[in-house]
């Protein structure tokens, strides 16, 4: 079959050839130190259809190999793990991330659009700095309601061998020696099972994703309290950037203020209304969706005097937690000048504890040995 030159030609410069995948915590693995299998275009991605550079390996003892399903361009554009397609700070399906945080992008489903888009975003993602995370969600603020959906820890059970179904037949003869897991097939926590990767890239459908947005709705909502004559709120994590004329402007849309107390040295505020009614409809359309200057600030009922010490106090400990790092991308290394089609790198990962310590990120690979031709 007669094939076009020229296009195939004009669309491999834009084909995708990456030293290093970009992944997720969980699907690297415990060990540090991973043997990689590196693939020159070794499969086509499966939402962009344009062959990239795959990546295979083994992410622990007794775990099943992984490899990379979709191109760096398509992981970038949704700062989402190359292999589990979760996203890379908070470990949570698209969906969940940009419907909290708003982010959602428009990426064309049609692949004539789509194939321009890709190209759009291959440049922009070539002259950006590649360490943060690219478009809207680069601006977008941190989230408590994110961080408490996250896991605290990497999952590894997520990339154990699938289950035998030969044994849950009951017919598997192998025992001891079969490669799969012989269980039950209960396994709701993984994310990816029974899930239509598409969907999952999209943020559309997915069923993980409505099961963790039932739970943020889920999560306690500020009881007002029951001494009425308390009007004020208390409005945490306020940076330097935050001033009282920015929280006057939004505030002001809720009823008349009686006064603005912005604490410096715990990063809080206190809002007086001069109505319950004016504090109530205040909290109940901001809480958790409260952002100024481009921070996402706490909101809480306020508490008498007594209390307002301890709660300053709880303030500097969640303040801590709710900073959550800015994604910091895999460092474009050069491209080596003789790179066989099929190489074995072997890989340092270095983790990078955050201040919340339950956000770890990928900080650095280091390649131990020379590229070594690996012959099947
Ligand atoms: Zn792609
Ligand atoms: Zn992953
Ligand atoms: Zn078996």
């Amino acid at each position: 079959m007669a094939m076009s030159k020229g296009t195939s030609h004009y669309n491999r410069q834009v084909w995708e050839d990456e030293s290093f995948p970009i992944l997720c915590q969980t699907c690297l693995g415990e060990n540090p130190y991973l043997r990689v299998m590196k693939e020159r275009y070794g499969s086509e991605c499966k939402i962009c259809s344009r062959p990239f550079t795959t990546f295979r390996w083994c992410p622990g003892a007794k775990m099943r190999y992984k490899k990379t399903e979709i191109c760096q361009t398509c992981s970038r554009a949704k700062n989402i793990c190359q292999t589990c397609l979760l996203d890379l700070q908070y470990g949570l399906p698209v969906q969940v991330r940009d419907q909290i945080l708003g982010t959602k992008q428009d990426v064309p489903k049609s692949e004539i659009n789509r194939e321009y888009y890709s190209q759009m975003l291959d440049i922009s993602v070539q002259n950006s700095d590649s360490t943060e995370a690219y478009g809207a969600l680069k601006d977008a603020p941190s989230s408590e309601v994110l961080a408490k959906l996250a896991r605290t820890a990497p999952f590894y059970k997520r990339n154990r061998p699938h289950i035998c179904s030969f044994w849950v037949k009951g017919e598997c003869k192998r025992g001891e020696e079969c490669p799969y897991r012989h269980e039950k097939p209960s396994d709701p926590e993984d994310p990816l099972s029974d899930q239509n990767i598409k969907d999952r890239y999209f943020g559309v459908n997915d069923p993980v994703a409505e099961k963790l947005l039932k739970r943020a709705s889920e999560l306690p909502r500020p009881v007002p309290p029951e001494d009425k004559s308390i009007c004020t709120l208390y409005i945490g994590n306020v940076n330097e950037e935050i001033d009282e004329q920015n929280l006057r402007d939004y505030f002001y849309q809720f009823g008349e203020i009686r006064s603005i107390n912005v604490v410096r040295k715990s990063n809080c505020a206190f809002v007086q209304f001069t109505t319950r009614t004016a504090a109530e409809s205040a909290i109940n359309q901001s809480f958790q969706k409260l952002v100024i200057n481009g921070t996402r600030l706490a909101i809480r009922w306020g508490k008498s005097q007594g209390k307002r010490k301890e709660d300053e106090e709880e303030q500097e400990r969640l303040g801590s937690s709710t900073k959550l790092q800015k994604v910091a991308a895999i460092p474009g290394l050069p491209h080596l000048a003789v790179v066989p089609s099929i190489t074995h790198l072997k890989i340092q990962v270095e983790w990078e504890h955050s201040v919340s310590n339950n956000i770890k990120r990928i900080k650095n690979y280091i390649i131990l040995s020379s590229f070594e031709k690996y012959v099947i």
